[in-house]
């Protein structure tokens, strides 16, 4: 099946329908209503999943990507057109051009967390730069999964767009494919995977990985307003968020009035009990809850640490010093649990940052701007916000996207129409003038041939 449904999408490539600016405009309108008839529907999926609540839903998932196809039609004509760049003296006369090009029949993997937006996000900038997309939801979570199948078929021709749903072996037998990209987002281990069925066939990718992402507050931070930009972008989502804070690395002088503070917004935010919180979703299945209730065993909990086995429930919890071998700080967390973790000097710092791959976010606190740029210059990051968290993907003019273990490639926004384009370079030469130099017999003065460089 998945190669009948790959081949019937090259040959609507071959078309050159997809070409057409208007065509890409077109679909992408009819998509966007389609999101804006459903989205109520669309929350409810997200909240028989996992509990998520309808604010985090619209803000973080159906407004997020509405905003970005918002973003489509006032630019790409722009975009779409050959982009003319200065011609070199060695071709005069010349016109030289950058044309983007479609790569093709596109796969689209999407993880769980944030599970309509991580489908839909990359298939807008897909089909804005005019490739056919295969579109493979996360199987864990099944109605978020349903509903954007049910949406690309009304919005859709199969040979166009299409979802194919299923679990780890639908993914397997889709990698097993030429494609001509291959955008993936999920967890750096199967990134891994993917990353080796694309050199089968040097298909280029994007990977939008996960990693530890350090929190970093120092001892000049304003640290009531620190404490409540942390609780939000931590449990948020209840911790499953790509780019949350995964630890805190806090400066032992303010160590306990950050603790504190923290209590105190956790406590603001979701009530006393917060199993009846309307705006705390649950883990999203009993595998990753368990495994999340595995990491605290032999932990000091400072705060929280409440569950309900029945609904996956875990309550935002406050670790004290995790040591570095823990199941806590052995990997990324992904989930509602905040370790602390007090630094004295910046060696102290640097012996956590560099026991991680490089992370996809780090977030520093402090009202010292060496101390923030000496954080931004000497580690290397997919991206982060000083005084606050979380933020960054907020900006379509920012580019969101790993570096080293935590991905290849970013995309929002415009990049993300080039990441789906190829850039072909383009030199129309003019024919009423040639430059005899370059033919043989050559005899051009080797010292003349040196100054080359010139005219490049
Ligand atoms: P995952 O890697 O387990 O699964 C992602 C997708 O890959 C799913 O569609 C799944 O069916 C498929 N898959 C799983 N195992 C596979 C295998 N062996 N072979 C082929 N395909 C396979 O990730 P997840 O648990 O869904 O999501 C959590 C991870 O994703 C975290 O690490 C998180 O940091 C990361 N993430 C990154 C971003 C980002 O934008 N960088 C965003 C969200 C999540």
């Amino acid at each position: 099946m998945v190669k009948e449904i790959i081949q019937q999408q090259v040959d609507f490539f071959q078309t050159q329908q997809t070409k057409e600016v208007s065509f890409r405009k077109k679909a992408l309108k009819c998509l966007q209503e389609e999101i804006v008839r459903r989205e109520d529907a669309i929350c409810d999926a997200l909240y028989a999943d996992f509990k998520k609540p309808k604010f985090e839903t619209l803000a973080a998932e159906t407004q997020f990507v509405l905003a970005e196809i918002k973003h489509v039609p006032n630019n790409i004509e722009s975009w779409a057109s050959p982009e003319r760049v200065s011609g070199s003296w060695m071709n005069w006369p010349s016109s030289d051009y950058i044309y983007k090009e479609p790569y093709g029949a596109v796969l689209v993997i999407a993880p769980w967390n944030y599970p309509f937006q991580l489908a839909i996000a990359p298939l807008i900038g897909a089909v804005a730069a005019g490739n056919t997309v295969v579109v493979k939801p996360s199987e864990i979570t099944t109605h978020t999964a349903a509903i954007i199948s049910e949406i690309i078929k009304a919005v859709f021709d199969p040979a166009h767009v299409t979802v194919v749903e299923g679990g780890v072996e639908v993914s397997q037998e889709l990698l097993a494919e030429k494609w001509d990209y291959i955008f993936f987002t999920g967890s750096p281990g199967v990134g891994k995977i993917v990353y080796q069925s694309a050199a089968k066939h040097l298909t280029p990718v994007t990977l939008e990985l996960g990693g530890k992402n350090p929190c970093i507050v120092d001892d000049t931070a304003a640290i009531a307003l620190a404490a409540k930009r942390i609780v939000w972008g931590k449990f948020l989502n209840a911790g499953q968020t790509c780019i949350a804070s995964d630890y805190i690395l806090v400066h032992e002088n303010v160590k306990d009035k950050l603790i504190a503070a923290l209590k105190e917004n956790i406590t603001k935010s979701y009530g006393e009990n917060m199993e009846a919180s309307p705006d705390f979703s649950r883990t999203v299945s009993q595998k990753h809850y368990q495994g999340l209730k595995d990491m605290l065993v032999g932990e000091e909990i400072l705060f929280g640490g409440q569950s309900n086995d029945e609904d996956n429930f875990l309550s935002p919890t406050l670790v004290n010093e995790p040591k570095l071998d823990s199941k806590l700080m052995a990997g990324e967390i992904f989930g509602p649990i905040l370790p602390i973790i007090s630094y004295k000097t910046d060696a102290d710092i640097d012996r956590h940052m560099m026991n991680y791959g490089k992370p996809l976010a780090t977030y520093v606190f402090s009202n010292n701007k060496k101390f923030q740029n000496k954080i931004i210059n000497t580690y290397s990051f997919g991206g982060g916000a000083i005084n606050d968290t979380v933020i960054q993907i907020t900006n379509k003019r920012l580019p969101f996207g790993g570096v080293g273990q935590s991905g290849i490639g970013a995309y929002h926004g415009k990049l993300s129409f080039d990441i789906f384009s190829h850039h072909k370079a383009i030199i129309k030469k003019a024919n009423w003038f040639e430059a005899p130099v370059r033919y043989p017999p050559y005899n051009v003065p080797m010292n003349l041939v040196k100054k080359i460089k010139h005219l490049f």
